[in-house]
């Protein structure tokens, strides 16, 4: 790994022990030659083990003896690019807490500079334009040292001893303000007296501009909403200390981690009551992502207002986020009041990573800044060089080659023309920072999506893996495990081996094959797309199928006035039909009256888990039923037909039960039955562990319900923790899968 600190560690190391020889970087890695005696060595040998940089982990050492060179003291050599596999290219490091401690000392040279780092922080993925890692292969090569910051990156003894984007204020990037163009303290000032009177600024940060507003500004923020037509999507909220975290969100140890870890993702934690942040925030959700600084810019930001403040991503919907000052005017006129620009170039633009810890599980639902590109191990070995080229929405891209594999930052959905565009600079990028050519490339097998298509046009061998067997590749890849299991994959939408759009399977699967040995029961997708975005549509139609056709028309009317026509929508035999499970909880969300139309992906399924989640944490001791199930097939698939749990939902609503309770009689029916169907299988199947994935699977509700049960019965449950359970992670599923079965077609068992 390059960009962590181990070239002037080696330096400090080699001085303190007098050893020579020197440290450098290729292609390959960090080389460490050093000789002298053989006690100062092994001293060498035990601190690489025991103490090495902060950021570095050291997974193994190798020694290897070579005739000294008798050559004195110890050096940095210049990196020499070559040939070679693969080296790690290091993810962004939050700002560390002396350099932190420093732009607070107005004693410091970088009292107060916007852009202080040191060996132990700061960007690296998102300024590296290629390898080796050195200055003059960043977008920091522009900014020729001053003279004290030379200095300091020459002396073994100082804290900025090789830090390749070290700056200060002589010699370092500079804000801008918008508009008379003032800068620096001048630039700054600016910025938090527009958020301080409510205005939108738009934020130059580390991976992209991010639109900033007062978080506990109801006016500010309903303005940001309405500028960006984003309507009920939750935003996330910076606060300036995890102390000020607290006050928002309610944090386990491993959530508190995870927030102040160097890669300072966002974390979505319940929200404590009474909170004073703007409903419109996070409508309708009982949760609230906060996040903490990560930049320098960032704390004098929130020091300057004194308040939390909200910080989404400088986009517009559907396109990728503006990571320049052109970008930035084009995308967010309109949308912002000023801009506060920087002149550090971003090279890699870069969301913030996501991790949600809810319900006693910390998951990465969005693997991000501050994780890609860090290279992910595979449970398998194969020299087969693959590019996966991820699904549609939520995408990210993945090359793995020799056991590893790496994935790019969240593309999001890929549909958008500038986000098709970064989908493929994304390609390229991770090409050069592997130096990985990939011989074969490994897609969905949705031929309508972008991202197939563009495999199948690439002119290279390709693979086409099945969306929910790489959901479960995706989770194996997680725990490290090579062993088959019983999958149960459940998420909105993936096309079918058979042509047809599941979304509820049960599929016993490894890396090489998977095998369909249960599913939900099809159901009429009245609309197509239109019944994804809303879900009365699949109300109308889950009734008709469980209740029956009177039920369906007497409810109609109650929730949309097309029901006639979506009603023989769904009777019509041309109409799709699909097993998903989203689609399921967004018939339920309808049902429970908590939502007839969404505005984001997964809103009716959140809302359904809030509501749920309401209930059940003040309630102990289950009488779910699970019978609804029936009994399992000797060796077909089993077909599991949930209309019972439809049945008791639309009682419910008939009966005037409160949203919570028909929420939280659906999830505990469903994980009951889904656990009594999974663990029957697996012993049918003869595998001892249950894996539980797909975008449904960041319901901690059903997550629980099932894990207990799953555990209760003495089998192993794998759940999802560093890499993505939803569509982020079908990129590391379809590469371990290429990887395993070295680009053959994937057999079905
Ligand atoms: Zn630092
Ligand atoms: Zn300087
Ligand atoms: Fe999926």
């Amino acid at each position: 790994m390059q960009g962590v600190g181990f070239r002037p560690w080696a330096v400090r190391q080699a001085l303190q022990l007098g050893l020579g020889g020197f440290a450098g970087n290729d292609r390959t890695g960090l080389v460490i030659e050093i000789e002298g005696e053989q006690q100062a060595l092994e001293a060498f040998g035990r601190r690489l083990r025991s103490a090495p940089p902060p950021l570095a982990i050291v997974v193994d050492v190798e020694v290897v003896t070579i005739e000294p060179t008798g050559s004195p003291g110890f050096a940095i050599k210049a990196s020499a690019p070559g040939e070679g596999p693969a080296v790690a290219v290091p993810a962004d490091v939050a700002t560390c807490d002396a350099c932190f401690a420093e732009i607070r000392d107005p004693a410091a040279r970088r009292f107060r500079y916007p852009f202080t780092n040191c060996t132990n922080c700061g960007p690296r993925y998102t300024i590296i334009r290629s390898l080796p890692y050195d200055r003059a292969a960043t977008t920091m090569a522009g900014f020729p040292l001053c003279g004290d910051c030379a200095r300091e990156y020459a002396d073994p003894a100082d804290r900025r001893f090789h830090a390749e984007p070290i700056a200060c204020p002589a010699c370092g990037p500079t804000l801008t303000w918008e508009g008379h163009g003032q800068q620096g303290e001048a630039a700054l000032t600016e910025a938090v007296a527009c958020l301080v009177g409510g205005g939108v600024v738009a934020v130059k940060g580390v991976g992209g501009y991010h639109l900033a507003v007062l978080g506990d500004d109801d006016d500010a923020v309903g303005r940001l909403r309405l500028r960006k037509a984003r309507d009920d999507k939750p935003f996330a909220v910076m606060a300036a200390s995890l102390a000020d975290a607290e006050d928002l969100v309610v944090l386990d140890a491993d959530a508190r981690a995870a927030l102040v870890s160097s890669r300072r993702p966002i974390v979505i934690a319940p929200r404590r009551r009474g909170v004073a942040i703007a409903g419109g925030v996070a409508p309708g959700l009982p949760d609230l992502g906060v996040l903490l600084p990560y930049s320098p810019l960032h704390h004098l930001l929130l020091e300057g207002v004194g308040h939390p403040l909200v910080l989404t991503s400088g986009n517009r919907a559907q396109e990728p986020i503006a990571c320049d000052v052109v970008g930035s005017r084009r995308q967010l006129a309109g949308l912002a009041d000023g801009f506060l620009h920087h002149d550090r170039p971003i090279e890699v633009r870069c969301d913030d990573a996501i991790i949600r810890a809810v319900g006693g599980r910390v998951q990465v639902v969005r693997r991000s800044r501050g994780f890609a590109p860090e290279p992910i191990r595979l449970p398998v070995k194969g020299s087969t060089k693959v590019l996966a080229v991820g699904a549609e929405l939520k995408n990210t891209v993945a090359i793995a080659a020799g056991g590893t594999a790496v994935t790019s930052h969240h593309l999001g959905d890929i549909e958008h023309p500038a986000a098709y565009a970064a989908f493929e600079q994304a390609i390229v990028q991770l090409q050069a920072l592997t130096g990985v050519e990939p011989e074969i490339v490994a897609h969905d097998l949705h031929p309508e999506y972008l991202s197939t298509k563009w495999a199948v046009d690439s002119d290279r061998p390709t693979i086409g893996v099945q969306h929910h067997h790489a959901h479960v590749a995706s989770c194996l890849v997680d725990h490290g495990r090579s062993a088959p299991v019983l999958g149960i994959a459940f998420d909105g939408l993936g096309f079918g081996s058979d042509g047809t759009l599941w979304g509820g399977e049960l599929l016993v699967a490894d890396l090489h094959g998977f095998r369909r040995v249960g599913h939900l029961r099809p159901v009429p997708l009245p609309g197509g797309a239109a019944a994804i975005h809303e879900p009365w549509r699949m109300a109308l139609a889950w009734v008709a199928l469980a209740v029956g056709q009177e039920a369906a028309e007497a409810l109609g009317p109650s929730l949309d006035h097309r029901w006639q026509a979506v009603l023989s929508l769904a009777a019509s035999p041309t109409t799709q039909h699909t097993t998903s499970g989203g689609r399921l909880f967004d018939a339920v969300a309808a049902l429970a009256g908590l939502r007839h139309t969404t505005t984001y992906e997964g809103q009716a399924a959140a809302e359904l888990e809030a509501a749920a989640r309401s209930v059940l944490d003040d309630r102990h001791g289950r009488q779910a039923q699970a019978d609804w199930v029936g009994d399992p097939p000797l060796s077909s698939a089993w077909v599991l037909d949930p209309s019972p749990l439809v049945a008791d939902a639309l009682a419910g609503r008939l009966a005037g039960q409160p949203a919570g309770a028909i929420a939280a009689a659906f999830h505990e029916g469903l994980g009951a039955g889904l656990s009594v169907a999974a663990l029957a299988l697996a012993r049918r199947e003869g595998v001892d562990a249950i894996a539980l994935t797909g975008g449904v699977f960041q319901n901690a509700v059903l997550t629980s319900i099932v894990a207990e049960a799953v555990r209760a019965a003495g089998l192993e449950v794998l759940v999802h923790r560093h890499v993505p359970c939803n569509d982020g992670g079908i990129s590391i599923g379809q590469a371990a899968i290429a990887v395993a079965t070295s680009g053959r077609s994937v057999p079905g068992w």
